[in-house]
């Protein structure tokens, strides 16, 4: 059984030291020397700055749901509940048959909805298991980022909302429509104002984090930010983030050496953008990068001449995993730590059930075990069955062996029952886990027992990852974080 979420063992804190408890904890995917490391840079939405999400879901739903209706979608969504509990990151979204899909590794449909209503399997079977799913087409869209699930939240409730009243819904265009309408609510501030008029509402300010930057600082490592967030924003964010800081930094602009905002991650890994001033001098190019002042766009080449270091001497600290992670690891070599704010409820989750899971584990066992007896007696049955044909068909008769079949038959019987109740007690477990993880879909991380899609790509582009940037303080600046899959199963 391999219920567990995929965390690897977790890494050894300096030997004597105790490890930090698990919520403070920083996974290893692949292993770091953090000696090693002279810069480290930070994105800053969803991982300096953390948002409140069911604050800011409630906010997009709002404002998305008032630019549809301003589009002709009926006025009855705008007193209509939606599920903001919904969405997980990890989804995939058929834009075809409006359905949300939560894959396993292996890009099998696990658990799929229609609006509210789950799929049965017989669904599933027919729409998704003929043939190997694509995600990177057109027909689906994939949600990675946090800002993306009130969009799904929206487009699940419409679809209900719709066909109850017996509407044929296009769902590729209302899937449209609802991506058009939140990213207007972004460009017309309709979002970015409102959550800057009340930031202690929708931001979870870590009044531990300027302490954290400060202490990497101390040990020699300089820190860079490269946000795709407009400077203006950026500013009133950083200095609300920063504002109760240790005393030697008056400004959060004293932490980092380069700042770099508007950086259109992930075409800044790969294209090559002027960088231009802000502020004073905006709309010129820079010629220089200067300490402490806000610069936008540019590209990687750009930075890294200004770092005079690259590849594993810089590790990016992002939360998504295209744009952060994924770019930052193929197009530069940089190491990568990934800030996933779900860890946090996944690690209680999966402490409150560890009884589920040791009883699956050994349930697992218990059915490898059945299994094995079972085959051992259907094979024996057909020896014992054959043998007596023979001798039927020589016109003889032997009781030892009509009386071996009714035993062996007997044995099956028992077998298959046995089987079926620790079948059903299976997967009565896996569904109370599943709900104390997600309501919906059950852990972020698995999909049944395998990876899923998102814990795959985890593992494969995040060397690193935790719940949050002041995780760092739990660790020397020195740490050596050591992945336990150096070793390969037979090796252990
Ligand atoms: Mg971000």
């Amino acid at each position: 059984m391999q219920l567990h979420l995929p965390l690897p063992e977790l890494t050894l804190a300096e030997a004597g030291a105790a490890l930090p408890a698990p919520s403070h904890r920083i996974f290893c995917n692949r292993s770091l020397r953090l000696d090693r490391v002279q810069w480290i840079g930070f994105d800053m939405d969803y991982t300096l700055a953390v948002y409140d999400q069911p604050e800011m879901d409630r906010l997009s739903i709002a404002v998305t749901v008032k630019k549809l209706v301003e589009q002709g979608y009926p006025e009855a969504l705008l007193s209509m509940p939606f599920r903001t509990d919904f969405a997980i990151r990890g989804l995939l979204v058929d834009r075809k048959l409006g359905n949300v899909l939560k894959m396993d590794r292996y890009r099998y449909v696990k658990r799929a909805y229609h609006g509210l209503r789950e799929l049965s399997l017989e669904e599933r079977r027919r729409l998704y298991h003929s043939r190997r799913l694509r995600p990177a087409s057109k027909r689906y869209h994939w949600v990675d980022t946090l800002y993306a699930l009130s969009e799904v939240a929206v487009y699940v409730a419409v679809i209900d909302a719709l066909e109850v009243g017996g509407q044929d819904v296009d769902y590729s265009q209302l899937f449209a429509d609802v991506r058009a309408a939140i990213d207007a609510s972004h460009q017309d501030g309709s979002i970015l104002d409102t959550m800057l008029a009340d930031l202690p509402r929708y931001i979870r300010r870590d009044d531990d984090m300027p302490r954290t930057l400060h202490k990497l600082r101390s040990s020699g490592k300089r820190l860079f930010l490269l946000t795709n967030s407009h400077a203006a924003y950026t500013e009133r964010m950083m200095d609300y983030l920063f504002e109760h800081g240790p005393s030697e930094y008056p400004s959060w602009r004293n932490y980092f050496e380069v700042i770099i905002t508007a950086a259109k991650k992930p075409s800044f890994f790969t294209e090559s953008a002027p960088l231009m001033e802000t502020g004073e001098g905006e709309g010129q190019e820079a010629e220089q990068i200067e300490r402490g002042k806000i610069y936008a766009g540019g590209h990687l080449a750009l930075l890294e001449r200004r770092l005079g270091a690259g590849g594993d001497r810089v590790l990016y600290v992002g939360d998504h995993i295209y744009g952060d992670v994924l770019r930052a690891k193929k197009e530069s070599a940089w190491r990568t730590a990934m800030i996933i704010q779900e860890m946090d409820a996944e690690l209680m989750a999966l402490e409150s059930c560890g009884a589920q899971v040791e009883r699956m584990d050994e349930l697992d066992d218990v059915r490898d075990a059945l299994y094995d007896d079972l085959h051992e007696h259907q094979v024996r049955l057909k020896e014992v069955s054959r043998a007596r044909d023979v001798l039927h068909a020589a016109g003889q008769t032997c009781t030892d062996l009509d009386s071996a079949r009714v035993l062996h038959r007997h044995a099956i019987d028992r077998l298959k029952a046995r089987l079926r109740s620790a079948d059903a007690e299976y997967t009565r477990l896996e569904a109370e886990v599943g709900r104390a993880f997600h309501p919906f879909w059950g852990p972020v991380f698995k999909s049944g027992p395998e990876v899923s899609l998102f814990g795959n790509q985890v593992e494969q582009y995040a060397c690193l990852y935790t719940a949050r940037v002041s995780n760092f303080d739990s660790y020397s600046p020195m740490h050596y974080f050591r992945s336990p899959r150096d070793r390969m199963p037979h090796e252990h």
